[in-house]
């Protein structure tokens, strides 16, 4: 930077330096006046200094040097255009001084507005004006913003002091006082300055300017704005602009006032000019709520011409910027200037119609169109919300946002009380608040609205659940104790009785005491509709859903799913009618016992497989073999001490051996570190009986299925496999009993075998096995948690301050780590591609439902992702959008990709 940089840049109808396209040095306010000058749109003219300003003084401490000349030259140049001078006792000019970073940011110091006035021009203002009442009010106004923005003098004094004149003169509102009535709220102003700071307000115009600019310069780096930027992950380093520009007046009488308004509805996206208008009134009044507004539209009786060029002017910015506006404006005597364009903020709603409409009116592209919606925001479209439209109550504790959508219901603190809770038919909302879910909870899920636990994270348990079956959750909640013998909860200093209320907002995290309503989600939104087939149309890499039961299957097949990427069939064996069985093969002493055990359990699996193939023929259908290690089919040590209890109270003895029997062998299988103990394909090498009977009920259910005259595909899929010799083995015996199976049959049908890779060692090492499967899916969840070492259910505890303070960016959960997990991937596909051109990749981790992993998934090149079917249109938005984004060849590159 030096004296010839420039940092100043004009715009008025004589001359404009900057346009629309300079967001990044012009800020969003800067860039748009810009932009509004070239299009001869009527704005005050004024003149923005450039972010790098912004960057220099915090680096620096200082302003550039240059910048003062530059800042001078354009006043002088504003004072030319305008007529008025800065400082003039007969005609003074006025300006506001306004902050304006690329992304608007709320935190920040906002507007300044009526700078340069003071006691010497004040009579000045009057003449120009015809109204000394005119000129009072603008000083007050000066004197409330600069003591409460740049003085730090707490907006509250200002506000004692204006109420108290307003009493004594026994009038309503601020445009009811009398000149005397703001003489004296204007001394009043004075003196508290005086009081507060030790100094009088600056009277000197040059001096309020200045302080002013460096106020906007500091307010950058403000606790707010930084939380907020923090938050929204916005460049610490960006800066922000400042613009300067000449006042208009609206608070000059009833032909004059102030405006804000969209040019399509933001909340439904109906287009149709929406907003807020103020007669006699300057730009900080609508938002202070101080009078009531009435709606942009009545301007059409009012000011019918000003509410005419306001509707053509606005439809032309819309236009020109294809993209729904917000703008501010100002009517002074009848005449309207624009103060503000730029991109409308809108909801999930809005923001899906007015995109499919603008693409049907021909102003973007599908494409376009597909690449302005937030693939996460999808979620909140589909599922019910909380309705916060009426007053939002505090949060009582906020915890992981694991599954979106809302939930209002009654407290049950364990599954069984859930169930009782939610009555026959599951005609009561409950929702269930625990420490953590196990398996052994699915009953009590099953029935609940929503789910909230104080431990677990966003791959535990309760999340994969939830999502699952598209109920809102909210996991790991700080200051949750739940207390199951006294039947208690306590959050943060409240206590709850199971039945109390509580509502939770899933897409945020966040815990309400009470009933809140519900508002119903829009079911079967047009516009979502054919933003689903664009992308469809647009993309070309399937998206699958994890399904487990034919129910999920009916869901995901409608939803456009195309294939199941993952069944867990451990979760067909946690039905209530098939617990019995699988216990009974746990605690079989002998393989004859065992494989009793199993021949019951082979028909039940084997009809729901029939289900699923039918369902989605001829889609492919990856099943997985049993996973989980098989304590978890047990009941709770402390479950089975009460039970105990009870049965030797009662003297039952048959009851009393059972569950001795169901400790002793709880006992023996627990492991101090289940997730890397006896589980996923080893289970299969230490009792291959249960691979056998999984392996035959898929293929005989192929086999039914196809005599019907369907065409199923099914894709058998082995876990946790770590090296190539495991595959080898379990191979040979899938192959054998499919042998087996075609015998008996007198028929054969195709089957493809593939392996999850969710253990490093099997990414490594891929090559070695690549040859003996025909698909691979990564299973992100372990692949993430055996990478960093990090426990999928515990993980919480210290994740949040890694969080915090910055040493992850995001939770490795639920957005990949493509550093390392993903480095992982990529050197497995490299080898897998080459030692298999075939072979099919994928990905069925719950990263295959988050927009930001999908579009790195994609990059790598996998053929398809697999996601829980609630989240397929938000996965097959991203996939488009990923498509869209990236170039046509998916190479291996590291590529590092975010999305809109
Ligand atoms: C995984 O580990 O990513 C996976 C899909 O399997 P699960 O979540 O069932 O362990
Ligand atoms: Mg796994």
């Amino acid at each position: 930077m030096n004296r010839n940089t420039k940092y100043v840049y004009r715009f008025g109808s004589l001359a404009v330096d900057g346009k629309g396209s300079m967001r990044a040095e012009l800020g969003g306010k800067g860039a748009g006046l810009a932009e509004m000058a070239l299009l001869s749109v009527p704005v005050p003219p004024g003149f923005t200094i450039s972010t790098s300003v912004c960057r220099f003084y915090l680096e620096h401490d200082n302003m550039p040097l240059g910048l003062k000349e530059q800042l001078d030259a354009s006043l002088l140049w504003l004072e030319g255009t305008h007529g008025r001078r800065f400082d003039n006792r007969q005609n003074p000019l006025l300006v506001s001084v306004r902050s304006g970073a690329a992304i608007s940011m709320p935190g920040m110091m906002d507007t300044i507005l009526n700078v340069g006035l003071n006691e010497r021009n004040l009579d000045g203002l009057a003449k120009q004006n015809g109204s000394m009442r005119f000129a009072l009010d603008s000083y007050r106004r000066l004197l409330q913003m600069f003591g409460s923005v740049v003085l730090e003098v707490p907006k509250k004094r200002f506000d004692s002091v204006l109420e108290a004149v307003k009493q004594r003169e026994g009038v309503a509102t601020d445009a009811e006082i009398s000149q005397p009535g703001l003489r004296n709220i204007v001394d009043g102003f004075h003196q508290l300055i005086l009081t507060h700071t030790g100094e009088p307000f600056p009277e000197d115009p040059q001096m309020q300017l200045s302080m002013a600019i460096e106020a906007v310069l500091q307010s950058w780096k403000n606790e707010r704005a930084q939380h907020y930027r923090r938050l929204h992950k916005i460049d610490e380093l960006s800066g922000t602009a400042v613009t300067v520009q000449a006042m208009v007046f609206g608070n000059r009488g009833m032909d004059s006032g102030t405006g804000v308004g969209f040019t399509r509805n933001p909340s439904t996206g109906f287009g149709e000019i929406f907003g807020e208008f103020l007669a006699n009134a300057q730009g900080e009044d609508i938002v202070a709520g101080i009078r009531t507004p009435t709606a942009i539209a009545a301007l059409a009786q009012t000011m019918p011409q000003v509410y005419e060029e306001l509707r053509a002017i606005t439809s032309r910015l819309e236009q020109h910027f294809r993209d729904a506006q917000d703008f501010e404006f100002t009517v002074e005597n009848g005449k309207l200037f624009l103060l503000q364009t730029r991109s409308a903020k809108r909801s999930a709603i809005a923001a899906v119609k007015i995109a499919v409409d603008m693409a049907m009116e021909k102003l973007i592209s599908k494409e376009e169109a597909l690449r302005r919606i937030k693939a996460s925001s999808i979620a909140e479209i589909l599922s019910p919300q909380i309705d916060f439209s009426s007053d939002t109550p505090e949060a009582i504790a906020h915890g992981l946002p694991a599954s979106p959508g809302s939930a209002v219901g009654r407290i049950a603190l364990s599954a069984d009380a859930a169930v009782e809770a939610a009555g026959k038919h599951g005609e009561n909302p409950v929702i269930l608040v625990t420490q953590e879910t196990t398996a052994d909870d699915i009953h009590g899920m099953a029935v609940a609205v929503g789910f909230l636990t104080a431990q677990g994270g966003a791959t535990s348990h309760a999340a994969v659940v939830a999502r699952g079956m598209g109920k809102c959750c909210i996991t790991g909640a700080k200051g949750i104790v739940v207390d199951q013998t006294k039947g208690s909860l306590q959050i943060g200093d409240l206590n709850f009785q199971p039945g109390d209320w509580l509502s939770l907002d899933g897409s945020t995290g966040r815990v309400f005491a009470g009933k809140l309503p519900l508002r119903q989600s829009e079911a079967g939104n047009p516009e979502l509709d054919t933003l689903l087939e664009w992308s469809l149309e647009l993309s070309s890499t399937p998206i699958r859903a994890n399904a487990d039961t034919p129910q999920d299957a009916a869901v995901a097949r409608r939803a456009g799913a195309q294939g199941i990427g993952l069944c867990r069939t451990e979760h067909m064996f946690f039905a209530s009618d098939r617990l019995p069985h699988i216990r009974s093969m746990i605690l079989a002493s002998n393989i004859a016992d065992r494989q009793k055990a199993l021949d019951t359990l082979l028909p039940m699996q084997q009809a729901d497989f029939e289900t699923i193939f039918r369902q989605m023929a001829p889609l492919p259908v990856t099943i997985r073999l049993l996973d989980p290690p098989l304590h978890e089919f047990l009941p709770t040590a402390d479950d089975l001490n009460h039970q105990l209890h009870l049965a030797q109270s009662r003297q039952d003895v048959h009851k009393i051996n059972e569950l001795e029997g169901l400790l002793l062998r709880g006992q023996s299988l627990a492991e101090s570190n289940p997730m890397m103990g006896h589980r996923g394909c080893r289970l299969s090498i230490t009792y291959p009986e249960i691979l056998v009977m999984q392996v035959t009920a898929i293929l005989q259910a192929a086999l039914r299925v196809e005599e019907e005259g369907f065409l199923p595909a099914p894709e058998i899929m082995v876990p946790l496999v770590a090296c190539a010799e495991e595959i080898r083995w379990l191979r040979r015996l899938i192959d054998e009993t499919a042998k087996d199976v075609f015998r008996k049959h007198g028929r054969s049908i195709e089957y493809e075998v593939g392996t999850m890779i969710e253990l490093p060692r099997a990414a490594v090492c891929a090559g070695t096995f690549a040859d003996q499967v025909s698909f691979v899916s990564f299973g992100t969840n372990d692949l993430t948690q055996m990478t960093f070492g990090f426990s999928r259910d515990d993980a919480r505890k210290y994740l949040d301050s890694y969080l915090e303070q910055g040493i992850l960016s995001d939770d490795p959960f639920i957005t990949i780590d493509q550093e390392g997990v993903g480095a992982l991937m990529e050197t497995a596909i490299r080898q897998l591609r080459l030692k298999n051109p075939k072979i099919k990749i994928g990905v069925c981790g719950e990263h295959g439902g988050d927009p930001v992993s999908i579009a790195f998934f994609k990059s790598l090149g996998v053929d398809y992702v697999s996601c829980s079917p609630a989240r397929l249109p938000m996965a097959q938005l991203a996939m488009a959008q990923a498509e869209a984004i990236l170039p046509e060849e998916h190479t291996l590159g590291r590529k590092i990709y975010s999305v809109v």
